[in-house]
C-alpha cells in the first residue's frame, strides 16, 4: 500500500480539505500513474455536495486525470514507465455480464466509477485530486504526443461526453447542431462539432461570451434570455446537446428542432424534466440522454483531438484554490475549465 496525498470532501456541506489515504498495492495488470493535472468537472461539485443523493464520504473527486506512468505490473503490455496517460470517469466494469466488445461499458451494470464508487473488493474508489492513482491497464488511455497535458485533461470527461453524442447522432457536414451552455462541456462541444464539419450554434444565457464562442468554432451565437431567439430559431436544428444542469424551459428548446431532430441531455439537473407531448409529436422529435463514452471511443476521441489539435481552454489552479474554483463554476464564471496543477499538492 502506498500513501496518497489528496483533497477530499468529508461531508456534503464542508469545503474540500487535505486528506491522506491508501492506494492499493499494484497488481500484475495495473498501471501506477503520477498525476500531473486533474480537471474540475461540474459533476465533481454535484457529488462533493451530494446533489445527486448518492455520495459517500470521505470523497476525493476528480475524473479528468492526466499523468506519467510511474510503474507497471508484470502483465501490462500497452504502457511503460514515462508514458503520457489519462484516466477518465471509470476504472473498471463488470467482466462477467458486460460485453466489452459492445464498447458501451459505460451503460452496463458493474461500472466502477473513478471516485464515489466501489471496487470489486469492496474498497471505495478515490479520484484524481491526488498525487497518484493505480488503475487497471484496460482503463488507461494514451494522450497524443502533440497535446499539452494540462489542457488535455478535460478531454477525459468533458471531451468524450460531447464527442460520443456528436458521433452517435452523426454531427457532420450538412448538419445543424446547437450546444446549450458554454461551460466546460459546452466549449468542447463547439470545438468538436466544428472539427466534425457541422454548422454550430451556441445557445448561451447571454451574449457575454459571444466573441469566445465564435473563436472556438461556432458559426452562430444566441442569448437564451432573449425570447426572440426562440421564435427566430424555431425548427432549425438537427441536434441540440444540452449541457445545462439547471431548470430550463425544455419545451422551448424542443421547438427549436427540425422534424426528426433530437434533443440530447448530457447535463444532469436535480429535478425531473417536464416535457409536453406537443413539443415532440407534431415533428417526430426525440429527447435522449448520453453519458461519457466507452474506453475505445475515448481513445478514438483523444486521437481525433490529436489529429485536429483540439484541447480545452483552461485556467490552471493550485490544489488549495479548489473551493474558490467550485464557487466560480457554480456562478458560470469559468473560461472554460479549471485544471489543478498537482505539483501544488506535492509542494
Ligand atoms: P459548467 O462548466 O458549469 O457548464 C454549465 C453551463 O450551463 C454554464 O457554463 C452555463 O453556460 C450554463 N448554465 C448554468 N446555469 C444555467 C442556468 N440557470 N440556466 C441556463 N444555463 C445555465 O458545467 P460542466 O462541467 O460543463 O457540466 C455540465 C453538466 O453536465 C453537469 O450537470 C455535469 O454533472 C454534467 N455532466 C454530464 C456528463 C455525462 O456523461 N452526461 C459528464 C460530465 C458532466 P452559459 O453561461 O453559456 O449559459
Ligand atoms: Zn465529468
Amino acid at each position: 500500500m502506498a500513501i496518497a496525498r489528496g483533497y477530499a470532501a468529508t461531508d456534503a456541506s464542508k469545503p474540500l480539505a487535505p486528506f491522506t489515504f491508501e492506494r492499493r498495492e499494484p497488481r500484475d495488470d495495473d498501471v501506477v500513474i503520477d498525476i500531473k493535472y486533474c480537471g474540475v468537472c461540474h459533476s465533481d461539485i454535484h457529488q462533493a455536495r451530494d446533489e445527486w443523493g448518492n455520495s459517500t464520504f470521505p470523497m476525493v473527486p476528480g475524473h479528468e486525470i492526466v499523468g506519467i506512468v510511474r510503474a507497471v505490473g508484470s502483465q501490462v503490455t500497452r504502457f511503460k514507465i514515462g508514458d503520457r496517460v489519462g484516466v477518465g470517469c471509470f476504472v473498471d466494469s463488470c467482466t462477467t455480464c458486460a460485453k466489452r466488445d459492445l464498447d458501451l461499458e459505460q451503460y452496463l451494470p458493474g461500472l466502477v466509477v473513478t471516485y464515489n464508487g466501489v471496487e470489486a473488493h469492496g474498497t471505495p474508489t478515490q479520484g484524481g485530486y491526488s498525487d497518484h492513482i493505480v488503475v487497471k491497464e484496460g482503463y488507461v488511455l494514451s494522450i497524443p504526443e502533440n497535446l499539452p497535458l494540462d489542457a488535455a485533461a478535460p478531454l477525459l470527461c468533458a471531451g468524450i461526453t460531447l464527442y460520443s453524442p456528436l458521433r452517435h447522432w452523426k454531427a457532420g457536414p450538412g448538419k445543424k447542431v446547437a450546444i446549450v451552455g458554454l461551460g466546460g462541456l459546452g466549449h468542447m462541444g463547439v470545438k468538436l462539432a466544428h472539427a466534425m464539419g457541422a454548422e454550430v450554434t451556441v445557445l448561451s444565457q447571454t451574449l457575454s461570451k459571444k466573441e469566445d464562442g465564435l473563436k472556438l468554432g461556432a458559426d452562430h451565437y444566441y442569448a437564451t434570455k432573449d425570447p426572440e431567439t426562440f421564435t427566430k430559431l424555431a425548427g432549425s436544428f438537427d441536434l441540440i446537446i444540452c449541457t445545462v444542469a439547471a431548470e430550463i424551459d425544455w419545451n422551448a428548446y424542443l421547438n427549436l428542432l427540425k422534424v426528426d431532430g433530437d434533443l440530447v441531455l448530457v447535463g444532469i439537473p436535480e429535478n425531473p424534466v417536464p416535457v409536453h407531448a406537443f413539443s415532440l409529436v407534431p415533428a417526430r422529435r426525440s429527447i435522449s440522454g448520453s453519458m461519457i463514452g466507452s474506453i475505445k471511443e475515448t481513445q478514438e476521441m483523444l486521437d481525433f483531438c490529436g489529429e485536429h489539435g483540439i484541447v480545452s481552454e483552461i485556467e490552471t489552479i493550485r490544489m488549495e484554490q479548489i473551493n474558490e474554483a467550485y464557487e466560480r463554476v457554480v456562478r458560470s464564471d469559468v473560461r472554460y475549465r479549471f485544471v489543478i496543477d498537482m505539483e501544488s499538492i506535492k509542494a
